[in-house]
């Protein structure tokens, strides 16, 4: 089942009582949490930016950068501070090394598909070398991430996507491949029939997003929280020359020039004609102590995606900072019922599914035997479970730019539960244009462009999904 197409209902405003993830958990103490979550909004603002996930946090941060006052700046957040998928992800800082290529290029061609795949290369060596430039204390660990094959299917695929993507001119240096034993032996995954390995991180995104933020709010920014923007409208004092747009909030509304939509799944209820192209998703994460044999010295080194299919997969990526193992679920998963799968089409984040986690944690087991409840000490095992809502495009791409039809609004959202490999160099981009770059100077792949063009693509159906 393809849920980026099965949902059809757009998000609405986030949830206002979500449940608490293993990174919320872990960072309580940030002072602004719940920053000026009672004072009224400015009547004025040069810069409004919705939203305070990774997106709106480093779009701020890039536009401060690029010499914007940060007093002209504020930011909307319907919730605490970063609480949408930026504080509920899995971890992975993973970009795509080849997987994708076959469908990117059904649906975008095969010079924007060889982009999109070099683009999240990119992002996992700017963000490296990010953390590394400015210290950011958010746990980043560089290392490798295994594509662990455990059907002939998905081994077959990943091969054709492999071949397809070099053939095509694609960088594969740094991607290494194991067949049967090599496989079993290097992954420690009984049931792998083939693997493939190449350089991604992990990260606690919720630090990532809480520094960024930070930065900005200590030089002048002010975010206002459990403030959700309910209405962007033309204001009465627009000119000829320059249209300005009325920000509602419930707590009065904010009069700006530059809009930057960073709502990720929540896009819709603000820009409706996304409505059809922007969908929610429910995606769940578990946090697992895991016993000896995965501790210490026996750490996992890498990362993994354990597939079954292209799109029935989970994730591991085991914390250095504790050694907390966060398991990701699938949303695409043939062993749960009909009822957990409606659950991923929600964009309710205060609950979990049941059936969803017991088989994250049933696969974790069989791929690592060690791990079965039988043979775990009280206190190891399934930690915490949480879930979050990811914005599927049905393009499988964000969309970023300029809003041409709304003169002064510009968009950095859609990011298919993949966020992580792409919002560092798209929100960067965002500022780049708003601040009068050019496309080109982004640096991005054409496709991510929210263009009248592409739009009208879309409505004419043009779709494909990699997630
Ligand atoms: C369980 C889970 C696992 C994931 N695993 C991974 C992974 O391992 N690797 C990876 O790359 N990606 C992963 N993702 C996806 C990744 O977290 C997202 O792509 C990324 O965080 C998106 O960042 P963002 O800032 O665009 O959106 P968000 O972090 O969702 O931020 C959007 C913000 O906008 C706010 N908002 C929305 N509407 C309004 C409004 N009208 N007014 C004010 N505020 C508003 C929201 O409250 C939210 O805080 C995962 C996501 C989930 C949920």
């Amino acid at each position: 089942m393809d849920y980026s197409k099965a949902s059809g209902k757009a998000a609405g405003l986030p949830v206002p009582d979500p449940c608490v993830s293993f990174w919320q958990q872990t960072t309580r103490s940030f002072p602004y949490l719940s920053l000026n979550k009672d004072e009224p909004v400015p009547a004025e603002s040069k810069y409004v930016i919705i939203g305070s996930g990774i997106s709106g946090a480093l779009t701020t941060y890039e536009l401060i950068q690029g010499g914007v006052p940060p007093e002209d700046i504020v930011i909307f957040e319907a919730r605490e501070a970063a609480s949408g998928a930026s504080s509920r992800n899995a971890g992975h800082v993973r970009p795509d090394a080849f997987r994708g290529f076959q469908v990117y290029k059904q649906v975008h061609g095969q010079d924007q598909a060889l982009k999109i795949i070099a683009n999240e290369r990119l992002v996992f060596e700017r963000i490296d070398e990010f953390v590394k430039q400015h210290g950011v204390p958010c746990d980043f660990h560089p290392a490798t991430t295994f594509d662990v094959c455990l059907t002939q299917e998905f081994a077959d695929f990943n091969a054709r996507s492999y071949r397809e993507y070099r053939d095509a001119g694609g960088d594969v240096s740094h991607v290494r491949f194991y067949e049967g034993e090599a496989a079993r032996q290097v992954t420690r995954v009984e049931k792998a029939v083939a693997a493939y390995e190449w350089p991604a991180g992990s990260s606690h995104p919720a630090k990532l997003a809480q520094w960024l933020l930070a930065q900005s709010i200590e030089k002048g920014v002010r975010l206002f929280t459990h403030c959700p923007a309910t209405s962007v409208t033309k204001s009465a004092s627009s000119t000829a020359d320059q249209t300005l747009w009325d920000v509602s909030t419930p707590r009065g509304a904010t009069e700006a020039s530059v809009v930057v939509h960073c709502t990720n799944a929540f896009a819709p209820h603000l820009l409706p004609q996304l409505a059809r192209f922007v969908t929610p998703n429910r995606a769940q994460a578990h946090a697992f102590v895991p016993p000896p044999a995965l501790s210490a010295s026996s750490m996992l080194a890498a990362t993994m995606s354990l597939r079954h299919t292209l799109k029935h997969f989970y994730s591991v990526a085991q914390r250095r900072a504790d050694g907390v193992v966060i398991l990701g679920a699938p949303r695409s998963n043939p062993n749960v019922s009909v009822a957990a799968i409606e659950g991923v089409l929600s964009a309710d984040d205060s609950a979990f599914d049941e059936e969803v986690r017991d088989d994250a944690v049933v696969n974790f087991e069989a791929c690592f035997p060690a791990c079965e409840k039988g043979r775990l000490r009280h206190g190891e095992g399934l930690l915490h479970t949480w879930t979050g809502i990811i914005g599927m495009t049905t393009d499988s791409v964000p969309f970023v730019g300029k809003i041409e039809s709304l003169p002064g609004q510009w968009i950095c959202a859609g990011f298919n539960g993949h966020g992580m490999a792409r919002i560092f160099t798209c929100a960067p981009g965002v500022a780049k244009l708003i601040l009068g770059g050019s496309w080109e100077d982004t640096g991005l792949p054409e496709c991510f462009e929210i263009t009248e063009q592409r739009l009208d693509k879309l409505k004419q159906g043009v779709s494909g999904s990699v997630f």
